[in-house]
């Protein structure tokens, strides 16, 4: 339902939380964050319910990280429970992914997954694209982490029939935030020394009023100083810079 990721120098997980309080009103079931820190390990929290729950407990745990994705889930696929909300991770645990939209064929890749002796913590079909772009994390031998991750999250997402909005991070690769969308809207907020990607502009717009609209087929890497879009069809990118004139 709804994204919002930051990559930057501050504390993320209030931004983070900020950001999905301003898409609450479309809606959700759950809500969850997931926190990149120096020591190179991932925190996930999330809980089923109001953003307020989820709060409390960030207030509680107080994880500390200037680099997150978070969401705000309306359920398709599993109950509206703590294990079934976004983020998920790959079966290595360092993969984090949030997920807008529907994988109609995830039974078939869960099987196959399952298979190959996978196991799940959730009945989610987000949870098998998270294990999915980690197997070809794992099976990469790219230097470069950022092209590591996005290369994993493409050869994915070819194997994917459905719609999705996705911010995908990995512990290996602490400085980056890969997203792609097709029918589920993204958008990247540009700032000084850092960057927002969110799926609606009102997340973000207390940041930042320069933004990039993604289209369909658009893979985007952010690190806190560059951000850059392709196009996974082949084709070029078209990257225009927007200026939101709206107040929020
Ligand atoms: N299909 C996913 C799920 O049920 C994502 C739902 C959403 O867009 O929030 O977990």
């Amino acid at each position: 339902c709804g994204i919002v990721g930051y990559i930057g120098k501050r504390q993320a997980s209030p931004i983070l939380l900020d950001g999905l309080r301003r898409l609450e009103y479309r809606g959700y079931d759950s809500a969850g964050i997931a926190l990149l820190n120096g020591g190179n390990t991932v925190k996930i929290i999330k809980r089923a319910g109001r953003i307020e729950n989820l709060r409390q407990a960030v207030a509680e745990i107080a994880p500390t990280g200037e680099v997150g994705i978070s969401h705000t889930r309306w359920a398709t696929h599993g109950a509206p429970t703590d294990e079934n909300a976004h983020p998920h991770r790959d079966q290595s645990g360092k993969l984090v992914l949030v997920h807008n939209g529907v994988i109609e064929n995830y039974q078939t890749l869960r099987d196959q997954l399952l298979a190959q002796g996978d196991t799940f913590e959730s009945q989610t079909d987000t949870e098998v694209l998270a294990h999915l772009v980690g197997r070809y994390f794992e099976a990469s031998d790219e230097k470069d982490g950022a092209s590591r991750l996005r290369n994993a999250l493409k050869a994915a997402l070819a194997k994917v029939k459905g719609t999705y909005g996705i911010a995908v991070m990995h512990a290996d690769v602490p400085g980056v935030i890969v997203g792609a969308r097709l029918g589920s809207p993204l958008v990247v907020g540009l700032g000084d020394g850092e960057h927002f990607l969110a799926s609606d502009v009102s997340a973000i717009v207390a940041h930042t009023r320069d933004v990039v609209y993604l289209n369909d087929h658009d893979i985007v890497s952010l690190s806190e100083d560059q951000y850059d879009v392709t196009s996974m069809d082949g084709g070029e990118a078209q990257v225009k810079v927007s200026r939101v004139e709206f107040t929020a």
